[in-house]
């Protein structure tokens, strides 16, 4: 029996404790990011560089392709040469085909989802009826001894058996052929395709995504991602493309033209080394030029050669409607050469900006990275992509009005676009990140520095990444906010959480937790320790933590593993102050007891009736007739004290300090440092930055006193809006009354 009461009370004690350890997991919002982030390895280290044992592949292509103007379609040939860098063996290799986001019953049309409503538009009814075939057509896929290989075809992904195992460090060649129709992507949306002029006076084309792409396989294995929208993850290598084109097109790509002695003429190939050397633009192909060629109509073609080295990607564009202009951009090592490439539909818009854009954005991006290693930077206009970027080319929409005038915003578009799409050579063409998981990874960081490139250009212009764009988004429904860290495919608002939400954190880091120097040498580091490699995402927190010296893990668990946002407010305010003066004392009691006003009761009863102890003088003792005791009490009590005070002790006491006790609460979840703004009364003002850390033990109210010797009229908190505060309101103290002027309407 008693050995049975006390087994079962061990247990009743056991299962106690449980409960006890499951209330204090540890919610501290410092705690170490142990779970979330993978733990350093032989690839990947804990400074987030590159491990002893770190690889990546190398994938070569040597490309033939043609377009057929009129039937609008590109047919290619590719020798694919791939290395295998990794330690392992691999039987057989995994190619993306993005062009098949296009086949009839595509992945991503069995998994869009829709909702129609009573009244419906017709392009949403042409959308539903398309049996646009846009798929790729695999023709022949051999090994370097031209035999067939077996392939499994997966949707957007193409598995390629190999006729045997290659090798750690060896490399194999495959062939490929292929064809595919190219879509109308003012019709049909696409980060390429083709731009039917509305005029008839010739389409630009836009070709990308148009031959097998291997996927990446690195230390996380292979990224087998179905391609549903979201952009890439590619592997770097050269290339060497032929492009087969009607005769009078003109050809813009990635790399460098190879032969221009047979696509150009004389006149363009002097003009072209002219503008090698010249720090302006210099037109390669006039306006004038430009709208003689597009009412020609060649029926034989030209093939324009390019060669790339270390690029991700090689895309292409080509009308007959090109105007070009080039500059030579230098840098310490090598000269690049910024080229646009528009037609005259896109005038005076691009001759004025586009050139000069490209020279600007990478002048900038590189004081922050590293000198732009590639040769060309091209930017060219396709109306109907937004904008989109390429190793050394990007297509951007933009142009004016028909009557050639514009407005400061299509003028700002222009501008805006060819720095964000030009910007993307540094992220994600050069700091290979995987797009396809972490859209934040090349956007974030490419609009922070966009809007460093943007003050620079012109300073009065509300440039990119700045916190209080964050505002609206962060104070959202929590239902409709993902994490920053979440699969590309999977984030809601994406253009706020993976471009400007990530942005801002660059700039918070900047300019209010790091400071510029501890955060521009660490960004460095990223970018130069990671450029022409594969980075993730720990490797980047890793990096910004070590180089700057400084635990940021609090500031990545919140800003990017969750969706709490920023209110700080000033609850209260209170002034503390010694009492040393006699006569003082008194002032203060007296003070003390007129200030208090009394119950309602007692003020409505007074003159309704004579009290007792007047009615009765029997009633009365001295307690009831000595108002000015509490006065002569703490008088004494002063004196007391002067009395005991050593000398060193009563000049202490007499320096006329004012103890500020100030109470902060974090209502946002979301932690930051407090800067605080003093104003005092004699009108001067004081910033205050006090470190995150201040909240370690409580994370939602902290008291602190601040010393001062003038007396404080004001305090405001983050007077500069750094931190994406979205309540200012309670920002102040003495709090503001919010003043709003109505439009009037009648
Ligand atoms: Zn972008």
């Amino acid at each position: 029996m008693i050995q049975k009461w006390l087994l079962g009370s061990a247990f009743i004690l056991a299962f106690g404790l449980n409960v006890l350890a499951q209330q204090h997991t540890n919610e501290n919002r410092f705690r170490q990011l142990v779970e979330e982030l993978p733990t350093p390895n032989q690839f990947r280290t804990a400074t987030g560089h590159p491990g002893p044992a770190y690889f990546q592949q190398q994938v070569d292509y040597d490309m033939a392709v043609s377009l057929d103007e009129e039937a609008k379609s590109l047919a290619g040939e590719a020798i694919i040469h791939y290395h295998n860098n990794s330690p392992e063996v691999l039987n057989y290799l995994w190619l993306q085909l993005d062009q098949n986001i296009r086949e009839p019953n595509s992945f991503r049309s069995k998994i869009e989802r829709g909702k129609l409503s009573e009244s419906v538009n017709l392009k949403t009814i042409e959308r539903l009826s398309q049996d646009f075939d846009g798929g790729f057509k695999i023709n022949t896929v051999q090994d370097e001894n031209g035999h067939d290989l077996q392939i499994v075809k997966n949707h957007t992904i193409l598995k390629v058996i190999l006729s045997k195992p290659l090798l750690p460090g060896k490399s194999t060649k495959l062939r490929m052929t292929w064809h595919y129709q190219l879509n109308n992507i003012q019709k049909m949306w696409g980060r390429s395709g083709y731009n039917e002029a509305e005029n008839g006076s010739g389409d630009v084309f836009a070709i990308a995504q148009f031959y097998p792409r291997l996927c990446v396989f690195n230390d996380l294995g292979w990224q087998i991602k179905q391609f549903v929208g979201s952009e890439f993850a590619l592997e770097f290598g050269d290339f060497k493309v032929a492009i087969t084109v009607p005769a009078d097109f003109v050809v813009a790509a990635t790399g460098e033209l190879k032969n221009e002695k047979e696509v150009l003429t004389s006149e363009q190939q002097q003009r072209l080394q002219q503008a090698r050397k010249s720090g302006s633009p210099v037109f390669i192909i006039t306006e004038e030029e430009a709208s003689a060629n597009e009412k020609s109509h060649s029926s034989t073609t030209k093939t324009w050669q390019f060669s790339a080295q270390n690029v991700r990607d090689f895309a292409f564009a080509c009308s007959r409607k090109f105007i070009w202009d080039a500059m030579a951009v230098q840098f310490s090592e090598n000269d690049v050469l910024a080229m646009s490439f528009y037609p005259k539909e896109a005038n005076p818009l691009w001759e004025k900006y586009s050139t000069k854009s490209i020279a600007h954005t990478l002048k900038i991006y590189s004081n922050y990275t590293f000198d732009f290693p590639y040769p060309t930077a091209s930017s060219v206009n396709v109306q109907g992509i937004a904008g989109m970027e390429y190793p050394m080319i990007c297509f951007n929409q933009g142009q004016p009005k028909a009557d050639k005038s514009y407005t400061a915003q299509m003028k700002r578009g222009v501008i805006g676009v060819v720095h964000h799409e030009v910007g993307h050579n540094y992220f994600p063409m050069i700091i290979n990140s995987d797009e396809r998981q972490w859209a934040w990874m090349d956007e974030g960081f490419n609009i922070f520095l966009q809007g460093i490139a943007e003050r620079d250009w012109n300073p009065k212009w509300k440039w990119s990444g700045q916190p209080v764009e964050m505002i609206g988004y962060m104070d959202d429904d929590k239902r409709t906010l993902t994490p920053i860290m979440t699969q590309a495919d999977a984030l809601l608002q994406p253009g706020m959480n993976s471009y400007r939400k990530p942005a801002v954190a660059l700039t918070i880091l900047r300019e209010t937790i790091l400071g510029r120097d501890l955060f521009d040498q660490a960004f460095k580091e990223y970018a130069q320790t990671w450029k022409f490699k594969h980075p993730q995402p720990a490797d980047f927190f890793r990096i910004m933590e070590t180089a700057s010296g400084v635990d940021l893990d609090w500031f990545w668990r919140g800003w990017y593993f969750s969706t709490e946002h920023v209110d700080l407010a000033i609850k209260n305010v209170k002034l503390y102050e010694p009492l040393v003066g006699e006569e003082q004392a008194r002032k203060l009691a007296e003070e003390k007891k007129a200030s208090q006003q009394g119950h309602i009761a007692t003020i409505r009863d007074k003159g309704q009736y004579v009290p007792a102890i007047e009615l009765d003088e029997a009633l009365k003792d001295r307690y009831d007739s000595i108002s000015s005791s509490e006065a002569d009490q703490l008088q004494a009590e002063v004196r007391n004290l002067n009395e005991r005070l050593t000398a060193e002790e009563r000049e202490l006491l007499n320096q006329e300090q004012k103890f500020y006790e100030i109470t902060f609460s974090a209502l946002g979840g979301m932690l930051m440092p407090l800067i605080i703004q003093f104003e005092y009364e004699d009108g001067s003002t004081e910033i205050q930055r006090i470190p995150v850390e201040i909240w370690t033990k409580n994370h939602q109210e902290v008291t602190k006193i601040f010393t001062c010797t003038k007396k404080i009229k004001s305090v405001t908190l983050d007077p500069y809006l750094e931190t994406a505060d979205v309540d200012t309101n309670n920002n102040y103290w003495p709090r503001k009354i919010e003043h709003i002027y109505f439009k009037v309407e009648k």
